[in-house]
C-alpha cells in the first residue's frame, strides 16, 4: 500500500510528462474504480490543460485549467505509467496487464503526444473531480493536520496536540488530524530513529507548561527526516523505473525497524532485538532496548 512518499515518487515522475500538456482525450476503460468514476468526468476534462501536479497527504492532485482538480488515491494497487506516442518512439515493454487500464488521459504536448495510464487490478483507487478552490471542502482533507514535508509541522505544534494525552505514540501519530499521510510504516521507522517507545504517553514528552520537550523535538525531526529519505529514494528508484518499463508503481524501500521482527536492532552499540507488538490492530515494530 504506497504511503506519502510513494505517492510523492509518482507526483514527480509524473509531472514533467503532464504539466502544461492537453488532455485531448481521457479514455474510461469502466465505470468505477472503488467509487463510480466523475459524472461526466470525460467531456468534463477534455481540451484542458493540465496546470500542475500536486499532492495532498496520499492523495495526488491533478490541477487543470477553469478551477478543476482531479483526485487520485492509488489505493491498495494502483499505478500510473506513461506510453510515449511519437511515431518512432521507443516503446517500454508491457510489464502489466492490460485488462487493468482503466483511465487513459491522452495528453497533447508541444514534445509529442503521450499517454498516461492508470492501472489498478484490485480497484481500490478512484479519482474524483473536484473545484481547486473548494478542495478543503473535500471529506478526507477537511480534518487533515499539515503535511510532514511542510513548514507548519514542529515541535511546537506537536506539543498542542500532545499535551495532556494518554493516548500511546504510536496512535497519536497515525491520526491523520496530527499529521497529513503519515502511516503505520514511517511512523515505526520515526520512532525507532528518535528512540522513542511506541507504547509510550504522548503527553510525556510535553512539559506541564505545554512545550515541547527535548525528546519532541527529536522526534519532530526524525518524522521529517524519515519522510524526506524515502522520497529521496524514491526519486533514485524511479529513475530506474523510468529507464525500464515507464511505470511508476511502488518501490521496495528497506526499512531500519520496519517488518523487521527478531531481527538485530540496528541502533549502533544497542545490541536489542526488533520486537512485533499490535496496537490498535495495527503491527509495530520496535525494539524494547534502546525505544524507552
Ligand atoms: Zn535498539
Amino acid at each position: 500500500m504506497p504511503e506519502l512518499p510513494e505517492v510523492e515518487t509518482v507526483r514527480r515522475g509524473l509531472a514533467p510528462a503532464m504539466e502544461g500538456a492537453v488532455i485531448a482525450k481521457l479514455e474510461l476503460n469502466r465505470p468505477d474504480l472503488r467509487f463510480p468514476l466523475p459524472e461526466n468526468f470525460a467531456e468534463a476534462v477534455r481540451e484542458r490543460r493540465i496546470v500542475s501536479l500536486g499532492r495532498r497527504a496520499k492523495y495526488l492532485l491533478i490541477d487543470l485549467e477553469d478551477d478543476l482538480t482531479v483526485i487520485s488515491h492509488l489505493g491498495m494497487s494502483g499505478s500510473f505509467r506513461i506510453e510515449d506516442e511519437t511515431p518512432g518512439a521507443f516503446h517500454h515493454p508491457r510489464s502489466k496487464d492490460g485488462r487493468h487500464d482503466h483511465v487513459v488521459f491522452h495528453l497533447a504536448r508541444e514534445k509529442g503526444p503521450l499517454k498516461v495510464i492508470y492501472n489498478d487490478p484490485r480497484r481500490f483507487g478512484f479519482m474524483h473531480l473536484w473545484k481547486r478552490s473548494e478542495l478543503d471542502l473535500y471529506p478526507a482533507f477537511a480534518e487533515l493536520g499539515p503535511e510532514p514535508t511542510g513548514n507548519a509541522l514542529d515541535a511546537g505544534y506537536l506539543a498542542g496536540r500532545f499535551s495532556g494525552k494518554n493516548q500511546p505514540l504510536k496512535g497519536a501519530l497515525l491520526d491523520q488530524t496530527v499529521v497529513a499521510g503519515l502511516g503505520n510504516i514511517y511512523v515505526c521507522e520515526a520512532l525507532w530513529r528518535s528512540h522513542l517507545s511506541p507504547k509510550r504517553a504522548a503527553g510525556s514528552i510535553v512539559t506541564k507548561t505545554g512545550k515541547p520537550k527535548k525528546e519532541l523535538a527529536l522526534l519532530n525531526d526524525a518524522i521529517r527526516d524519515v519522510i524526506a529519505d524515502a522520497i529521496a529514494a524514491g526519486g533514485s528508484s524511479l529513475r530506474d523505473h523510468i529507464r525500464t518499463d515507464g511505470s511508476l508503481g511502488y518501490f521496495q524501500h528497506s526499512f531500519s525497524v520496519y517488518d523487521r521482527e527478531g531481527e538485530a536492532c540496528r541502533t549502533p552499540g544497542c545490541g536489542g532485538t526488533v520486537a512485533r507488538i499490535t496496537q490498535a490492530g495495527r503491527s509495530t515494530f520496535y525494539c524494547p532496548t534502546c525505544q524507552k
